[in-house]
């Protein structure tokens, strides 16, 4: 589909969903046609793999030389505080970033750094959001692991003030990993800085409101997750209307 489209050059992550041997042999197929960065998910029922599974797929993807980007956020904990939220009867969006808590994010960190440790491979962590994420990261660094580290402008420019916004237009800003607090802004500028980030990507996931995170109109965790990570420089003027 990009092919002759593009103005820039691309590649692409392979996103792996469901692990058996046909998937397994399909890696060295991947390799064949020059694809050798895989996306792994730890949150979303449809996507995730277990702990399990993450092991045996890390393995086969260094046996290839290839490298895993993985989403790092607990699926389970994100779960059941979810349905807490929603058992309490309280359905508004500046719910989300409480649903998607931090510490979900740095658990999945840590369970996936300690993973890959076991199976002998470097990985990537996509979409890096918060300061207790990072501080797993900093600690399995200091230990000699190596981490490569993304993240993105929303993560760096806004917080979860943008879900207070009047009435659903803060739907707009639902994404997942959720907007943090302004600490978590900081301890990544400040990673950033240090030249503790590896990668700035944009995530760029976009959704109309109309027909689309309207979906989520009466209960927020029905808002599809994603925003535009592409106009960075509107976000200015986004942010100070
Ligand atoms: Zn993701």
């Amino acid at each position: 589909m990009a092919d002759g489209k593009s103005s820039c050059d691309y590649g692409f992550h392979m996103s792996i969903t469901d692990w058996n041997d046909e998937a397994k042999k399909e890696i060295k197929e991947m390799t064949r046609q020059g694809v050798t960065s895989y996306k792994l998910y730890m949150a979303y029922d449809n996507l995730r793999v277990n702990d399990k599974e993450l092991f045996e797929i890390l393995s086969a993807i260094e046996e290839e030389h290839g490298i895993a980007g993985v989403h790092c956020e607990n699926g389970d904990i994100i779960k059941a505080v979810t349905e807490k939220l929603k058992a309490e009867e309280r359905h508004s969006i500046r719910l989300h970033p409480k649903s998607r808590p931090a510490e979900a994010e740095a658990e999945a960190v840590n369970r996936l750094l300690t993973i890959a440790k076991l199976a002998g491979t470097p990985v990537n962590i996509v979409h890096l959001s918060s300061r207790q994420g990072l501080k797993v990261v900093q600690r399995a660094r200091k230990e000699g692991q190596q981490v490569f580290v993304e993240t993105c402008p929303q993560y760096l420019i806004l917080d979860e003030k943008e879900y207070n916004r009047p009435g659903f237009s803060g739907a707009a800003f639902v994404c997942a990993p959720p907007l943090r607090k302004k600490e978590d802004r900081e301890a990544l500028w400040e990673a950033v800085a240090k030249g503790e980030v590896d990668m700035l990507g944009t995530d760029h996931c976009s959704f109309n409101m109309k027909d689309q995170k309207t979906r989520g109109k009466d209960d927020f965790t029905r808002i599809p997750d994603g925003l535009r990570g592409c106009p960075v420089a509107e976000y200015g003027k986004v942010h100070t209307e």
